[in-house]
C-alpha cells in the first residue's frame, strides 16, 4: 500500500471537483480562539464537531499528550502567534482520556529507538552533550494535572497579553464529553 499515491490520486479529484469550496474561510479564527490539543487520532474530526467547531473558528495547535513543556518552545511560539498576528483572544488547551503520554516510559521508547537502529554511541552521545533524553521523553501519571500545569505555562508566560483567559478542558475520546478543569474567565477576572 502506497499511502501517498492514494493520497495524490485523490486529491487531484478533490481540486478537480472544486470540494474546497464549502471550506473557504480566512486565516484568522472566527472565534478568536487558539486550541492546543492531542494529535490522537480518535480527536481528527471527533473534537470540532464536539465543539461545534467549522472550518475558520479556531487556530489548532496539535502534539503528543497537548502538553505545554518549554515556555520558550515551538508551541509557545504558536500560541503567542496566534495572539498577536492572528486575532486569537483566549487560549484553550484541551487533553483527553486514554492518552497516548498517560504513563509513557522513556524507558520503552529509549528501547524501541535501539530496535529502530539508533546506536548506544549515539544516545550516549546525547545524553552526554547534556540532552535530558529521559526527561523529555517522559509523559504524564495524569491528565488533569497535565491540562492545569500547561495552563500555568501559559498563563504565567511574560509575553502574553495580560489577563488572556486561559482555559482547560478535558475530552472523552469516544463520546466527545467536555470536562471544565480551569475556567479560563474567573483566573482572569482574580487577576484584574
Ligand atoms: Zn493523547
Amino acid at each position: 500500500m502506497n499511502n501517498i499515491k492514494e493520497i495524490m490520486e485523490y486529491n487531484e479529484q478533490f481540486v478537480e471537483n472544486r470540494e474546497y469550496e464549502k471550506y473557504i474561510t480566512s486565516r484568522f479564527p472566527e472565534k478568536k480562539m487558539v486550541i492546543v490539543t492531542c494529535m490522537d487520532t480518535r480527536l481528527i474530526e471527533l473534537l470540532p464537531k464536539a465543539l461545534n467547531l467549522k472550518n475558520g473558528d479556531a487556530k489548532i495547535i496539535k502534539n503528543a499528550g497537548a502538553i505545554v513543556t518549554q515556555p520558550f518552545g515551538n508551541i509557545m511560539r504558536s500560541i503567542l502567534i496566534a495572539v498577536y498576528e492572528l486575532g486569537a483572544e483566549e487560549v484553550v488547551v484541551i487533553g483527553h482520556h486514554g492518552c497516548g503520554m498517560t504513563g509513557l516510559n522513556p524507558d520503552v521508547v529509549i528501547q524501541h529507538m535501539y530496535e529502530g537502529g539508533v546506536t548506544d554511541e549515539t544516545i550516549r552521545t546525547l545524553t552526554n552533550s547534556g540532552m535530558h533524553l529521559e526527561r523529555w521523553l517522559t509523559g504524564f501519571d495524569n491528565v488533569q494535572d497535565s491540562v492545569e500545569r500547561s495552563v500555568g505555562i501559559i498563563k504565567n508566560h511574560p509575553l502574553l497579553p495580560v489577563n488572556t483567559p486561559i482555559h482547560g478542558l478535558i475530552i472523552d475520546p469516544e463520546t466527545g464529553k467536555l470536562d471544565l478543569i480551569v475556567d479560563g474567565y474567573e483566573a482572569a477576572a482574580e487577576t484584574k
